[in-house]
């Protein structure tokens, strides 16, 4: 499965250059390239799904399990404080390219960009708190 217009399915196919860090039959991990922190990289399945509603639901889980075992080398390597996995849906939450992307960003404590991630708070009244809760129990 792959979307003829999608950037990401063209990095995949090879018809794009990448700064690929990792590659099996599954996935491909490949450097952002106008990334956040150094070291910023993006876990891509092979196959394109386009969001996490649209996703195979072991893809996924195989996708975080990468996430895991590339946080812990990339933190190894790069020798960074910290460390943020992330992934967005829809343009409402900022996504950009519509083929799923698990962003692995590493984080390193007085770096110039560090408030990538930092939102303002919204506040709800307990009621409104309480209803949300309820809305949301599955
Ligand atoms: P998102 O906003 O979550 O959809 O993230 C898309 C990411 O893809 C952005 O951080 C872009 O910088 C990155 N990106 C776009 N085109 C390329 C490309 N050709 N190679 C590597 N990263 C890319
Ligand atoms: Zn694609």
């Amino acid at each position: 499965m792959r979307d003829s217009n999608c950037i990401f399915c063209k990095i995949v196919a090879g018809e794009i250059p990448s700064n690929t860090i990792y590659e099996d039959e599954e996935f491909k991990v490949f450097l952002d390239i106008s990334p956040a922190t150094k070291g910023h990289a993006l876990i891509v399945p092979k196959q394109h799904y386009k969001d996490i509603y649209d996703i195979d639901e072991e893809v996924a889980a195989r996708a975080m399990k990468l996430g895991k075992k590339l946080a812990t080398h990339m933190t190894e390597v790069l020798a960074c404080d910290g460390f943020n996995l992330m992934q967005n849906n829809n343009e409402a939450a900022g996504q950009t390219v519509f083929h799923f992307h698990l962003h692995l960003i590493p984080r390193y404590l007085g770096s110039k960009n560090n408030d990538i991630l930092n939102w303002s708070h919204e506040t709800f009244m307990a009621e409104e708190m309480a209803e949300i809760r309820d809305s949301l129990a599955l």
